[in-house]
């Protein structure tokens, strides 16, 4: 018999933080369980789980609903994925960059107009890519931004191996500093996600390095860029010489973020002091 458990969030973009709170609640499994009555307080709102879950179905309300239906494990759900992927960061299994992506996944819709602020190898981008032309009836548009003619060619070597004439076309590839982004995105275009991948280029010149000052404008462009309901991600980087003073800048600049605007974290292990950190910003 399926048991149906509401959960209320207070807001829809804030699934994939909310979602991880209750994660346990459903698995690929037949069997889930947890001891009854289960309270659970997700965002400010109460949900309470009277029985063991032999099937459940789990809708969500306030605008971003979705079900949810254990067994017949729901591979067009909003929340396929985030149990590996949390699961495997705390685990210390899955990288930063792995965790940004999934955050990517449940902000960007399709047709969404995107920014690669460091587009480096590409894999940002190409990730991108596919969120904004998920299944192909809208283009959205991916603006791919790098300092150095190097990464845009490794890039665009990356996308041509990697997606059809179609998706291609969607992506803008520049050379420019991002603080200069405002001057690639159209006026009034908006943009629901800004992806900073800070450092130099693996494998490349590690003298072309993102730097605290370029990073802050950025930000600020970014922040101005960006429509409600969209994020800046940054993943960044403390073990090089200036990371860490380059990380400070992009935790000052998100806690400053007035927070009836801002939802503003950051993710990192606590006992790998030279692992990247995730900081997300989410504008309300
Ligand atoms: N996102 C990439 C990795 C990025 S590495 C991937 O998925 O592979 C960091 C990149 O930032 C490098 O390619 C470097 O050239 C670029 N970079 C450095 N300073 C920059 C700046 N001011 N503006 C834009 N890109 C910059």
């Amino acid at each position: 018999m399926a048991t149906k458990i509401s959960i209320s969030f207070r807001t829809g973009k804030s699934t994939l933080f909310n979602a991880v709170a209750f994660f346990k609640l459903w698995s690929p499994s037949s069997n889930v369980t947890f001891p009854p009555p289960a309270t659970m307080i997700t965002n400010g709102h109460r949900s309470v789980c009277t029985k063991q879950i032999q099937q459940s179905q789990i809708s969500v309300s306030n605008q971003s609903a979705f079900n949810i239906s254990v067994p017949g494990f729901p591979v067009d759900s909003p929340l396929s994925g985030l149990e590996d992927v949390m699961i495997g960061y705390i685990l210390g299994k899955t990288k930063a960059t792995e965790v940004a992506h999934l955050a990517w996944k449940y902000i960007v819709q399709e047709g969404d107009t995107v920014v690669d602020a460091t587009c480096g190898n590409g894999h940002d981008t190409l990730a991108l890519v596919k969120l904004v032309t998920a299944d192909k009836t809208q283009r959205g548009r991916v603006y791919s931004l790098d300092v150095q003619k190097f990464a845009l060619e490794k890039t665009l070597a990356l996308l041509d191996e990697s997606l059809d004439k179609d998706e291609k076309e969607i992506v803008k590839l520049v050379e420019t500093c991002h603080s200069k982004m405002h001057e690639v995105v159209p006026k009034g275009e908006p943009v629901r996600v800004v992806a900073f991948n800070l450092g130099y280029l693996p494998g490349g010149d590690k003298a072309l390095i993102t730097g605290p000052k370029t990073t802050l404008m950025a930000l600020e462009s970014a922040k101005d860029l960006l429509t409600h309901g969209g994020l800046i991600s940054v993943v960044g980087y403390v073990g090089h010489p200036g990371g860490r003073e380059e990380f400070e800048t992009v935790l000052e600049f998100g806690s400053r973020l007035p927070v009836d605007e801002w939802s503003c974290c950051e993710l990192r292990m606590l006992n790998r002091p030279l692992a990247p950190v995730l900081v997300f910003m989410f504008k309300r």
